[in-house]
């Protein structure tokens, strides 16, 4: 059955004629016939309690009941634009006996938070979705996909199952020292906790040289984990995997433990959320930042021996934006950067649509490709395209693969992804982003 199933009430009443007067500014209005059809009480005879029951028993499931319909979260939901989504759907399909748990629907909410943002009622999908999948999780009704990145992420402390000792390979090309805290562990004052993507994906490597180099202009005093870092695993976590995630947690601590530094800095809104706001509940408590809170206040001193010449446009990445509440460092520095100008998309800030890449997302595009119109990715890009900008720029690891595979896939192949780190880097060094 569909989300928002097939039934309908037994029976609709309607009036042939109804005024709404308002008694603060006595204006009218007529809604008189479909539209009156919310001025009845209406009794829902196919209603259950027992999907909601067993969601509400688990741990942060309760919430999902609360919705009385009202229909905010539907416009707003990201995954609703490109299919039939959002709590209010999910809530009726539950009403009426859909089973979630063993839903291929459980798997499409990105946990983005902007049903969350708008809902009166503190409908918390970004906890009734993590605790329903950790069931699914168990019973074995996970997408395969999804499945294997668990396995990656258990055996070698990173989603994409690569070499763990291969973890700071990407140092080799940034041109400037970087610090392995294994090899020299005297106290440091920021720990570059530099997260999956920008270890080992290539696009992700071009980032993390770009930044270390400009930390090093700096003067930041810097080091790495290495082979010794694993993820913080909050997309794992968020996807359902709470035991992998706190196992992971466990190594992790036990790790930072060895060294002596003042404040953690990670390019993954992802692995930035888990250390902000999710390790505490745990008891361990960091100084943690985004890249881009420890570069705004800096840019002052950073000497730009180029200009970039470019428009460009922002994606707020949800777990920077909406879920911690950052939308200015990013565009402090893009601003900062000379010769760019900023165009911002329709959908921006606390309202950006969401890449498709949270809670799971960024594993799940095969799972998800026939049950979608297009990947929010390719949606996302479009929108991008249609501000005239000649650069989308990112500030999450996970963006500048799904965005450049959008551009290809959307035909705008003219639209450059790059992380606000590599334009900073570019026009730093005089470079041209061009060639
Ligand atoms: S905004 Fe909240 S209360 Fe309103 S329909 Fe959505 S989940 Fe239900
Ligand atoms: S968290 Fe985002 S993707 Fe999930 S239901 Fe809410 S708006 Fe939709």
């Amino acid at each position: 059955m569909p989300i928002g199933g097939n039934k309908q009430p037994a029976g609709v009443s309607e009036l042939d004629e109804a005024i709404v007067t308002s008694s603060l500014s006595g204006r009218e209005w007529d809604v008189s016939g479909s539209s009156s059809r919310m001025l009845h009480s209406r009794v829902l005879t196919d209603y259950s309690a027992a999907g909601f029951a067993k969601i509400a028993a688990l741990e942060g499931g309760n919430s999902l009941e609360y919705c009385f319909g009202c229909g905010k979260c539907v416009p707003v939901c990201p995954v609703d634009l490109v299919s039939e989504y959002g709590p209010r759907k999910i809530h009726r399909a539950v009403q009426t006996g859909f089973d979630l748990f063993k839903s291929d629907e459980l798997w499409k909410c990105t946990t983005c938070g902007n049903c969350l943002r708008v809902c009166p009622k503190e409908v918390n999908m970004i906890e009734v979705m993590p605790a329903v999948r950790e069931v699914a999780m168990v019973e074995g009704t996970i997408p395969d996909e999804l499945q294997q990145v668990m396995e990656k992420t258990f055996r070698y402390g990173n989603a994409l199952g690569e070499n763990p000792r291969r973890r700071h390979a990407w140092t080799k090309g940034a041109g400037v020292e970087v610090r392995v805290l294994a090899n020299d562990p005297s106290p440091v004052d920021v720990l570059f906790y530099v997260e999956d993507y920008w270890s080992y994906h290539p696009r992700g490597q071009q980032a993390a040289q770009a930044f270390a180099r400009i930390m090093s202009s700096l003067n930041v005093d810097f080091a790495i984990l290495g082979a010794e870092e694993k993820t913080l695993g909050d997309s794992q976590r968020l996807a359902g995997e709470k035991g992998l995630f706190e196992s992971l947690m466990e190594e992790v601590v036990d790790v930072l433990a060895k060294y002596q530094f003042n404040r953690i800095v990670t390019p993954d809104p992802h692995g930035f959320n888990a250390l902000k706001k999710i390790y505490p509940k745990y008891g361990h408590t960091f100084e943690a930042f985004h890249y881009s809170q420890l570069l705004a206040p800096l840019l002052d001193q950073i000497d730009f021996a180029g200009s970039l010449d470019a428009t460009v446009t922002f994606h707020d990445p949800c777990y920077l934006g909406r879920h911690n509440g950052e939308y200015e460092a990013p565009r402090k520095i893009i601003e900062a950067i000379p010769g760019v100008k900023l165009l911002e998309m329709g959908r921006c800030r606390e309202n950006s649509y969401c890449c498709g890449g949270g809670g799971g997302g960024m594993w799940l595009d095969g799972f998800n490709s026939n049950q979608l119109s297009e990947r929010l990715s390719e949606r996302r890009v479009r929108e991008a395209a249609a501000t005239g900008a000649d650069i989308l720029a990112v500030a999450c690891p996970y963006e500048v693969s799904r965005f450049e595979d959008a551009a290809k896939s959307t035909g705008n192949e003219g639209l450059r992804v790059m992380d606000i780190a590599e334009m900073v880097d570019i026009a730093m060094r005089g470079e041209d982003w061009r060639s």
